[in-house]
């Protein structure tokens, strides 16, 4: 069996013991005691109370005995099933994509991300689940504001695409301001940035982001990740961008030449935010090194198989077609990476 949370092997049940504590307390919880369309019921009785927002539908559930159960206030969990939507391809994959997602974030990655499984509604089907962040241990909720809300980004002053019409650059600035001792910070977000364009995460935009205030302090920190989504596989959209682009204003020769973003502009956007160069290549050698351990995920993932094959694809044509793309001579900059781009790449 495999674990539907980490995808470790497990000699029975759902979830491996540290699965089971992180997302359950510990509980064997059952499997879900409705099906899809009385999910999808619930969700319309409940959407106008709820506050979750997103184009997924989704609902709150709450942990009671051994049984999650839908619930409009005080949920701790949020299931998104496969979505209604018919305006999706390969909608059956959306959740296990999701999972997977958060799983290499998470466990390859090493970046602070929701923690989150797949369960099974009442007929078997799997249905992803992600434990809210935004509650004390007490049930308080905590401070927390997303980057359109940071940045004052809203459909008034920005227009319906609003959470689309900004750039990391912004986001980083924004960091700079709110956040203490950002250089740290800045560093997990430019990670976080990478992964999703590694991933190719058409939805990485403002409203993804966010910052609060954790249990038991006083400044902002980002939160964990959450909404990762390979969202190439399901959506027809424009290669190259991530939701938000790169800079605000400028781009690099590379970009203006190739139309995507490749090793230069994730080079220029570390120093703009003051990566050191050290601390620079060694997120690029744990990038580097990350490929054998995400196909080794995937292959284990509750994708389809034509689904893993789809995601591995993709994972692999951005890793070295894109990020890790140095354009000719012509257009030579002065690189940190090329030297340790150039020995792996033939190897990749
Ligand atoms: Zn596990």
């Amino acid at each position: 069996m495999t674990c539907k949370g980490c995808f470790k092997n497990i000699g029975s049940g759902m979830y491996c013991s540290k699965c089971k504590s992180e997302m359950f307390a510990g509980v064997n919880v059952k499997p879900l005691s409705f099906d899809k369309e009385e999910f999808y019921k619930a969700h319309t009785e409940m959407a106008d109370r709820l506050s979750i927002s997103g184009v997924q539908d989704k609902i709150s559930l709450k942990l009671s005995g051994d049984k999650l159960e839908p619930t409009a206030n005080d949920g701790k969990y949020i299931l998104k099933p496969v979505p209604a939507s018919n305006n999706l391809r390969h909608k059956e994959d959306i959740a296990a994509n999701e999972h997977v997602s958060m799983q290499i974030s998470k466990q390859i990655f090493g970046i602070n991300t929701a923690d989150s499984a797949l369960i099974p509604f009442k007929d078997g089907e799997l249905a992803y689940i992600t434990k809210r962040f935004d509650y004390a241990k007490d049930g308080t909720k905590l401070d927390q504001e997303d980057f359109a809300s940071v940045l004052e980004y809203t459909e008034d002053s920005k227009g319906r695409s609003y959470k689309y019409e900004s750039s990391y650059e912004e986001v980083a600035n924004a960091i700079k301001k709110y956040v203490p001792a950002a250089q740290f910070t800045l560093e997990d977000f430019y990670l976080r940035i990478v992964f999703n364009y590694l991933i190719a995460n058409g939805d990485a935009h403002l409203k993804n982001f966010s910052l609060y205030r954790p249990e038991n302090r006083k400044d902002y920190a980002l939160t964990p990740s959450y909404d990762l989504v390979h969202t190439r596989y399901h959506v027809n959209e424009t290669e190259g961008d991530m939701g938000l682009d790169l800079f605000k204003n400028t781009d690099t020769r590379s970009y203006g030449a190739l139309g995507f973003y490749s090793l230069e502009d994730f080079e220029e956007f570390a120093r703009m935010i003051e990566l050191p160069e050290k601390r620079l290549v060694k997120v690029f050698k744990k990038i580097i090194t990350s490929m054998p351990k995400v196909t080794e995920m995937v292959e284990r993932s509750f994708l389809s198989d034509s689904g893993k094959e789809a995601y591995l694809d993709s994972y692999q044509n951005r890793l070295k077609q894109r990020l890790l793309y140095v354009i000719g001579e012509s257009y030579a900059y002065d690189s940190v990476l090329l030297p340790i781009v150039e020995s792996v790449l033939e190897d990749l």
